[in-house]
């Protein structure tokens, strides 16, 4: 069974949860999912979810996109949820420029999460380098982190492998253009590696630029199976395995 270790069901990003949420409660191949938060009200909702839905855990935190006005004292306190297994999806972007606020709330909940003992899910959009950069003078994870729909460079996945991050790979890794992330699959090692949708986001071929779901988890197993020349069943149990290592929180009780 496979879990997806990064989508999104919350009224930020989708109409009509009940149905999505069913198909996951309905669905063999999943075991678990990580519904992650963009911001408090999302990740409130993430929760509410999770708490609903056995199937269901929750990674809460402030999005780099979304850093104006967001109360991290609040974040700190949903955080106490025993459903609540990660901080994030935090980081950079470079989509926006506001650097140094979206750099301070980065800071700050890498704060939370190392006083929580929580590992952390990076969004870093084309920023890899500044990210590494922060961890080095700034701050690091303490307990556990993995880049989302990791952006593939192979000096980046050297530093994860150093310092046991973890590499999560989406639909991306299906398009005809992902020579590189090919690549990075390749070299990452059977342990350090997992597997997510980002749903409603990014979906695998063959359903690229459709709103993308849960279900489709199967084709990036598929594709990963072909590059790693490992079956699928086995891609799924050991990223699952991964999944469980990394969010320690998810297995201590459930
Ligand atoms: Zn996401």
């Amino acid at each position: 069974m496979a879990i997806d270790s990064h989508m999104h069901i919350h009224k930020k990003v989708l109409e009509n949860q009940e149905k999505y949420i069913e198909a996951i409660n309905n669905n063999a191949m999943i075991e678990r999912v990580i519904n992650v938060g963009l911001d408090i009200k999302s990740s409130e909702e993430s929760i509410h979810i999770s708490k609903a839905n056995q199937k269901f855990f929750s990674a809460i935190g402030i999005h780099p996109l979304y850093v104006a006005s967001q109360n991290l004292e609040t974040l700190y306190e949903l955080s106490n949820n025993p459903k609540v297994v990660a901080i994030g999806e935090i980081g950079l972007d470079t989509n926006k420029r506001n650097f140094e606020e979206q750099k301070k709330y980065f800071i700050n909940q890498i704060v939370i999460a190392n006083e929580l003992h929580l590992p952390v899910i990076i969004h870093s959009n084309n920023a890899n380098k500044l990210v590494i950069d922060i961890f080095e003078k700034d701050i690091k994870p303490k307990y556990g982190c993995v880049f989302h729909c990791f952006q593939p460079n192979i000096d980046d996945l050297e530093y994860c492998i150093e310092n046991n991050f973890y590499i999560s790979f989406a639909g991306k890794i299906t398009y005809k253009t992902a020579k590189k992330s090919i690549e990075v699959a390749n070299k990452v090692p059977n342990h350090l590696f997992l597997v997510e949708t980002d749903s409603p986001y990014i979906s695998p071929e063959p359903f690229r630029n459709q709103r993308n779901e849960t279900a489709n988890i199967k084709y990036i197993i598929q594709k990963l199976s072909e590059i790693k020349q490992i079956n699928e069943k086995e891609i799924e149990r050991m990223t699952s395995e991964n999944a469980k290592k990394l969010f320690k929180k998810m297995d201590e009780k459930f």
